[in-house]
């Protein structure tokens, strides 16, 4: 459970240095934002794994952003724990219409929110990061950051490998250039679409003497698919 990264939008404060002190303590990192607009701009140097998000911020509401989040491909999957001063049934109607996660109500003790984040991080949890993949007999292991390819260790680079590891943990789908750059290189990456084609390129380069290769696949007209099949 220690290194999930949590990222908490609170407009107060004092909240958001408590919050911060009792998370850091029970082994979360946290990031901070006090509103949508420095929210979206950590979100998009890397997706935390969960959001804390206060229902009352200046500006675009809590709700909203969570209305948003929920919304786009990007972080639809993210976790939502709303922080909200009003236990009234309404809110509690916008927000789970809003897709989100659970509710903290305030005050609330460090103890509880960390208990919630737990739960919400457990349930959510799509697929361990740090899981070894293996296809065929090409595997990754991303805790030691290494690739073998029939039990010989293969040098790339860490775009290269990212890339792969996203490939092998979501094969036998079709993704645009545009969904890769998101998804491997991250929202806030100011590349070209044509930069996924080179790091695709020098994959199979790397991949080739093994013909896995072939896994990469160009699928003409939508992008660039992972597939044990031919
Ligand atoms: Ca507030």
């Amino acid at each position: 459970m220690s290194g999930n990264d949590i990222l908490l939008v609170e407009d107060e404060p004092a909240i958001r240095e408590m919050v911060s002190f009792a998370l850091g303590r029970a082994g979360l990192q946290v990031r901070e934002a006090e509103d949508v607009t420095e929210a979206q701009s950590l979100l998009a140097d890397k997706l935390p794994d969960l959001v804390l998000l206060d229902w009352m911020l200046p500006g675009v509401t809590g709700i909203d952003f969570a209305r948003r989040l929920k919304r786009e491909e990007y972080t639809r999957e993210l976790p939502i724990i709303m922080l909200t001063a009003r236990s009234d049934e309404d809110d509690k109607v916008g927000g789970l219409e809003a897709g989100v996660d659970d509710y903290v109500i305030k005050p609330f003790s460090p103890r509880e929110l960390v208990a919630r984040i737990r739960a919400v991080l457990r349930r959510a949890r799509p697929e361990p990061a740090d899981e070894p993949l293996s296809v065929d007999e090409l595997q990754l292991d991303p805790s030691s950051h290494r690739v073998l390819a029939r039990g010989s260790q293969l040098e790339m680079g860490p775009t290269e490998f990212r890339l792969l590891q996203f490939f092998m943990s979501h094969p036998e789908r079709v993704y645009s250039r545009e969904q890769l750059l998101d998804r491997v290189w991250g929202r806030n990456a100011y590349v070209e679409e044509r930069t996924v084609d080179v790091h695709i390129l020098r994959l199979r380069k790397v991949l080739g003497p093994y013909g896995y290769d072939r896994m990469v696949q160009t699928v003409r007209g939508a992008g660039y698919r992972f597939s044990a099949k031919v």
